[in-house]
């Protein structure tokens, strides 16, 4: 059995500093009145040009993101290392539909594909998929079967970009993961992301798609998946998350009046979340799977089930994420089981990852315990230190 209150193990890489610091963080995240207005105080100072780097840097910048650029992480991914935990570099900059920065987004996001080549502590890249298309036309892609020319026009380069993306991916053998968004968005990027797999999955998965297991139609895509992937041999990369949307897919669902995608209640989500890494795990030569998950539950459930089905733990095709700055007694007590874990490592321009920040902030704030957790581990290993 894992023991995740190992905060010896938890906290290794963190200095005494670290430690203060996090205490502090989650302790202002913990009061979400403050976490409220601080999101319209940081616009506003973002458009007057009120400089705040200052203030954010040192504090939750240092906490949730690596660096500003590749080569600020480099510290950052060593010292996951040295704990036994690999990173995987996420560039945060939150979409922008003007062209010149999805072409901007494109090119760093090869660069970071490129830089992972060569380097043995990123075994994954990943990136968000409406980076690299307007939303409106990845809508229109999704739910129309009759898409208007600036649609089609509009899908077609997203479509050229992705392959690019994949292709550089396939070439340097570094997996690279798709993220998943909202649902009105997601028809169409499971498409290409499937016939992306169907062209460089034929050895092994290169590509991943992401099954956000908070949608109650999930479990049925994924065997429909599978059994695509069976016909056309090829192996599914699968990223499991519980899904980070929620209200805003229920507010979107009870306003337009078509049906709520989401699962009736978390056990739904906690029971599918469950039965699709099993369904996995037990067919595992044709999957590798991805579990991002800050559940202890779901990250032990995995642990133990590829124990029972016999796969050893440092398996190339079953991997554990977390994201950077949170849930590191998750991370590093199963890397030191002997477990493959990766960190998402956001990094870019402090200005452009703040609407990222703000999410991180504003997650811990609602996800039930998850701020009270952190600081109960914080103090615990505080109070061992001092001993
Ligand atoms: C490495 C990593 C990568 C990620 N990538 C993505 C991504 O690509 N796309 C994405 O959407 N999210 C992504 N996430 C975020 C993720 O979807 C979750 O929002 C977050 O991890 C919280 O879920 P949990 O499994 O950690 O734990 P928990 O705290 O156990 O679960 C909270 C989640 O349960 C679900 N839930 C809560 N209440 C209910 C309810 N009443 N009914 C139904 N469901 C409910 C929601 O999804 C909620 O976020 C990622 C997370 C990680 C760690």
């Amino acid at each position: 059995m894992i023991d995740f209150n190992n905060t010896n193990t938890a906290f290794a890489i963190k200095t005494d500093h670290d430690i203060r610091r996090a205490f502090f963080m989650y302790k202002v995240i913990s009061y979400p009145w403050l976490v409220k207005i601080a999101n319209p105080l940081i616009k506003i100072a973002s458009t007057i040009r009120f400089p705040i780097n200052w203030i954010v840097k040192p504090t939750v910048y240092a906490q949730f993101c690596g660096g500003e650029t590749i080569d600020d992480c480099q510290p950052v991914i060593t010292k996951l290392r040295e704990g036994g935990v690999y990173s995987i570099l996420d560039y945060s900059v939150e979409g922008s539909e003007e062209e010149s920065a999805i072409n901007q987004a494109l090119e760093e996001t090869l660069k970071v594909i490129d830089h992972a080549a060569t380097n043995e502590n990123i075994p994954f890249t990943v990136f968000k998929p409406t980076a690299f298309a307007k939303s409106s036309a990845l809508e229109v892609l999704s739910s129309s079967e009759d898409p208007d020319n600036d649609s089609l026009h509009e899908g077609e380069k997203f479509r050229k970009r992705v392959g690019k993306l994949c292709e550089r991916a396939f070439k340097h053998s570094i997996p690279i993961m798709i993220d998943a968004e909202d649902s009105w968005y997601q028809e169409f990027i499971d498409q290409e992301v499937m016939e992306n797999m169907a062209k460089y999955n034929k050895e092994k998965a290169i590509v991943f798609n992401t099954y956000q297991m908070y949608r109650h139609d999930r479990m049925e895509r994924l065997k429909k998946d599978h059994e695509t992937a069976r016909n056309g041999k090829f192996y599914i990369g699968a990223k499991f998350v519980r899904g980070a949307y929620m209200e805003k897919e229920r507010e979107r669902a009870e306003q337009m009046g078509y049906e709520d995608p989401i699962q009736p209640d978390k056990d739904a989500t906690d029971r599918d979340y469950n039965l699709a890494l099993k369904y996995t795990l037990e067919n595992i030569d044709d999957f590798a799977v991805f579990n991002g998950t800050h559940n202890e539950e779901s990250s032990r459930y995995m642990a133990e089930l590829m124990d029972e089905l016999k796969i050893p733990r440092d398996d190339n095709r079953c991997w554990f994420s977390q994201l950077y700055g949170m849930s590191d007694h998750i991370s590093f007590n199963l890397a030191k089981e002997g477990f493959n874990v990766a960190k998402y490592v956001p990094y870019g321009p402090v200005k452009y990852v703040l609407p990222y920040l703000m999410r991180r902030a504003e997650e811990n704030t609602s996800v039930k315990g998850q701020t009270s957790r952190e600081l109960k581990l914080l103090k615990q290993e505080k109070q061992r230190r001092k001993r």
